[in-house]
């Protein structure tokens, strides 16, 4: 059951960093600067994907899962694998989700999307077409009537 909601995509925020970066107003130590708790995060909770870093283009892009909400309790702003969402959305209501891609060559780093998983969207006004991936797996980019509500 699919319980996304309320996607917000900030390719465009990531295309206008890129940007200003080529046109060397900003440098990249200032957007290559990964912290040590992102990093550990991506090789222990990232997603791999197969696409390329676009600073050094010589690293794929690790995709990390932060986690937001009351329900969360003190599990609020870790990291989860992409496999763990769609269980705790049978599990609670409603929590937020941030999707940050991470280059662990370069420490390039931006938020690529958030979005409300959990059993609140079950409920909803008939915008559930039982579609089988919660978390929209592998999902970036794709689908993106969610956005809609
Ligand atoms: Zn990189």
């Amino acid at each position: 059951m699919r319980t996304q909601r309320q996607v917000v995509d900030y390719s465009l925020q990531k295309r206008a960093v890129l940007r200003e970066l080529l046109a060397g107003r900003v440098g990249t130590y200032d957007v290559c600067d990964a912290s040590p708790y992102l990093k550990n995060a991506a090789r222990f909770h990232g997603e791999p994907t197969d696409r390329r870093c676009p600073i050094c283009r010589s690293e794929n892009l690790t995709l990390v899962h932060y986690i937001y909400g009351d329900e969360l309790k003190q599990s609020a702003g870790q990291a989860r694998t992409l496999a763990e969402l769609p269980v705790l959305a049978m599990t609670l209501s409603e929590f937020q989700v941030f999707v940050v891609e991470v280059c662990l060559g370069c420490d390039w780093n931006h938020l690529v999307e958030q979005y409300l998983l959990g059993r609140d969207g079950l409920t909803g006004d008939g915008d559930v077409a039982g579609e089988q991936d919660v978390a929209g797996t592998g999902g970036v980019g794709r689908r993106r009537r969610e956005a809609q509500r």
